[in-house]
């Protein structure tokens, strides 16, 4: 793809004809009509591409799936109903009862619990490891039935950067892919592809649609994973599927069609996670100024992390574009326009000064929420994790009084005041 990545945001996946509506239409149907039964007996055959139902594919979706696709430098994409719903079907389409996943250990809460809990009762196991393992510490991690490697380019909320190539290359060592969630640098500031991902995810929610507006997720394929040269380890893809009349995807819709084909025929269809097309919609309005609100965010981030360094009251500030931060030259490597807007930063009082500076914030909103046009924050320790002691917290590496800081498209100068008098 030779077009830039704002071009790609403003005008990928949907190219009108004559005459025909110049944004993409919303298709709010349940269904597509046919003159045959002949011609819908195709489309159940996945003998033809086309539409039959909502639950599975709408043309809305497609195309800002499509454009999702370019952005990452995919072949294939998909939308789902929430990034959870991503996160799942990226990794259940490939696992089964008896896999096992290696996942970073330092990944969004809701991920943890899918894949800790949630996929644990389907009988698929994880071992978690270090996002700075090394070679040796990651080998040690595979076992015979493991069957996919996850992690997330820029962590919710810890802010730890996975590094991408060493993570695909241990991936590929032992012949499986490594699924990426990608949502907090967005394509824009980072395509997970071209440094060996072989899946990227995203929690669409945040930064795509920008505007805290519509629940949404995206799977990305590169099309390059070999399912077929490791056919033992991945049934699913290399097996006739019985559902299918004995569709062998790998097969019929080779290295670039069978995962997204696969997801949407047998996923989609048994568990209905789709994307409604007025929030594909919604998504597809954030996604045409995905580049000119990333560097603003950036910028943000970064002035409000500096700021927070300096303050006596703050113990410790986590962003990655700060020089002092444990992973600046890997963020750097990845991500040289910088990653995204969130800062952790932990206040000496613990809980009781978090409160009390958060309740004193006027701009920055108490939200569980981040990637947002208007700024918004939250204190674990008094939120999501408020049944944990203060020894619990610290374990957790979640510090009473930590605050984590979504930047949003203010100016900067406005949240640094709104900070400083909140501190004082
Ligand atoms: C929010 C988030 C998710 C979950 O996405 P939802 O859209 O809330 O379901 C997954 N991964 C990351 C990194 C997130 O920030």
């Amino acid at each position: 793809m030779s077009q830039g990545i704002g071009t790609r945001c403003v005008q990928a996946g949907y190219t009108p004809g004559n005459g025909e509506p110049r944004q993409i239409p919303i298709i709010q149907s349940t269904t597509f009509k046919y003159d045959t039964s002949e011609d819908m007996g195709k489309l159940f055959d996945l003998e033809a591409s086309g539409y039959f139902y909502t639950r599975l594919q709408n043309p809305t979706n497609d195309h800002v799936a499509a454009k999702i696709a370019a952005l990452e430098g995919g072949c294939a994409a998909m939308l789902t109903s929430s990034g959870q719903a991503a996160n799942f079907f990226a990794l259940f389409n490939i696992c089964e009862c008896g896999s096992h996943i290696v996942a970073s250990s330092s990944i969004y809460g809701g991920t943890f619990n899918l894949i800790a809990v949630t996929m644990a009762k389907m009988g698929i196991e994880v071992t978690f490891v270090s996002p700075t393992a090394s070679d040796e510490e990651l080998d040690a991690a595979f076992k015979d039935n493991t069957r996919a490697v996850f992690g997330e380019t820029i962590a919710n909320p810890a802010l730890t950067v996975l590094d991408i190539e060493k993570f695909a290359n241990a991936a590929h060592r032992h012949g499986v892919p490594l699924v990426v969630d990608n949502t907090f640098p967005t394509p824009v500031n980072c395509r997970p592809i071209e440094w060996g991902a072989d899946i990227v995810t995203h929690s669409t929610t945040k930064y795509m649609d920008g505007h805290g507006a519509a629940v949404g997720g995206a799977i990305v394929d590169s099309g390059k994973f070999d399912w077929m040269a490791h056919a033992d380890k991945f049934p699913g893809l290399t097996q006739p599927d019985d559902s299918y009349h004995g569709i062998v995807y790998a097969e019929k819709f080779g290295k670039e069609g069978a995962f997204i084909t696969k997801a949407t025929a047998q996923l989609m269809r048994d568990f209905g996670c789709i994307q409604s097309p007025q929030n594909a919609f919604l998504l597809n309005l954030g996604l045409e100024s995905l580049h000119v609100r990333m560097p603003r965010h950036v910028e943000n981030g970064l002035a409000v992390a500096k700021f927070l360094q300096q303050q006596e009251q703050v113990a410790k500030v986590s962003y990655p574009g700060l020089e002092s931060d444990p992973y600046y030259e890997i963020a750097k490597k990845y991500m040289p326009n910088g990653g995204c807007g969130v800062v952790s930063f932990e206040l000496k009082g613990g809980r009781a000064a978090a409160e009390s500076f958060m309740k004193k914030l006027k701009l920055a909103a108490i939200e569980t929420h981040v990637a947002d046009a208007r700024t918004c924050c939250l204190n674990p320790a008094t939120s999501t994790h408020r049944q944990m002691t203060d020894e619990q917290l610290l374990e957790a590496g979640i510090p009473a009084g930590l605050v984590r800081m979504s930047c949003g498209l203010e100016d900067k100068e406005d949240l640094i005041a709104d900070i400083a008098n909140a501190l004082k």
